[in-house]
């Protein structure tokens, strides 16, 4: 037809940061769809004992089984989530969907935990707690096999509101992990002023175990500490062996990494729990 939109030269540079906009309201307006699609679906990645490699429970991974662009990763749709707000709706459909895989992977008597991330975004209002407490009685699963994870970033913008967020999730019976220690504030008076359960020492200082420097120092205080402080540790990241002797002798009871595991579709989950 006649009906073309024709652009005047002197406006290049609004066509260019209204085609920019237009390219975040379209990918915004796919996330939307993929949420109400369901095609967002946890992962679960083992946690296992270091002691003797058995499995202690599992943490979600959000992956986005996507109709044309296949299996997205968090490092793709996190952050577009966090700016529009949709992410407290993925981390929740993801916990709700974790709960329910592993609740009916598991044998009877056998007991994993379940570890999943909470972004910040949870930490300014009281919202979250009703949900967890809505997922736990749709799923039955037992509150103390769930576990919270939420980084640093969560406690800083209101660690008044975070900390009675916090109280909140544990008076429903479930643990808290800080994960990423290491990357964050790592402000000590984190570790004494909030209730945390469990540490998770993020990758990039686990991979420096073992080598000359000052990290190993640093690695074995934090452990010390957490273990004084009568929290289990978790090592993120072990991909490699030689790891795992340094790391018993620190006194770290966890681990987590593809020298264990990947982390698997549900469909994987009751190979994983029988080996
Ligand atoms: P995270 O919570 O620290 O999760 C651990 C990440 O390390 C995962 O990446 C995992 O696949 C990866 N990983 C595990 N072992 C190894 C290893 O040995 N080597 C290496 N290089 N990486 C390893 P993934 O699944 O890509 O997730 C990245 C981040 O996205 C997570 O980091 C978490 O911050 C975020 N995320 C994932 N799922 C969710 C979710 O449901 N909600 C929210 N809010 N964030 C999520
Ligand atoms: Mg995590
Ligand atoms: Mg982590
Ligand atoms: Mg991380």
């Amino acid at each position: 037809g006649t009906s073309h939109v024709v652009m005047p030269n002197a406006n290049c540079d609004e066509i260019g940061s209204s085609g920019a906009a237009l390219e975040w309201l379209l990918r915004e307006y796919d996330l939307e769809r993929g949420l109400a699609a369901c095609e967002f679906v946890p992962f679960f990645q083992p946690i296992v004992m270091i002691e003797d490699r058995s499995i202690a429970g599992f943490e979600a991974l959000a992956r986005w089984r996507h109709p044309e662009r296949g299996l997205v990763p968090p490092s793709e749709f996190i952050d577009l989530g966090e700016r529009c707000g949709l992410i407290r709706h993925i981390d929740l459909a993801i916990i709700a969907e974790a709960c329910r895989l592993l609740r009916q992977a598991t044998p009877v008597g056998a007991t994993p935990f379940l570890s999943v991330n909470l972004s910040a975004q949870h930490f300014t209002d009281f919202g979250v707690v009703a949900s967890l407490s809505k997922i736990l009685s749709d799923t039955g699963f037992d509150p103390a096999h769930l576990k919270v994870e939420l980084t640093e970033t969560a406690l800083v913008q209101d660690p008044r509101k975070a900390h009675e967020v916090l109280t909140q999730i544990k008076g429903l019976g479930v643990t808290i992990a800080l994960d990423d220690f290491g990357t964050g504030y790592s402000s000590l008076s984190y570790l004494h002023s909030f209730p945390f359960d469990v540490l998770k020492i993020d990758q990039s200082f686990v991979r420096q175990l073992g080598k000359p420097g000052r990290t190993h120092d640093i690695v074995e205080t934090i452990i010390m500490l957490a273990n004084r402080m009568g929290m289990l540790v978790v090592a993120e990241g072990i991909e490699t062996p030689d790891l795992i002797p340094p790391l018993q002798q620190l006194g770290c009871t966890f681990g987590q990494g593809y020298h264990y595991s990947r982390p698997v579709p549900a469909s994987e989950l009751a190979g994983l729990l029988a080996r």
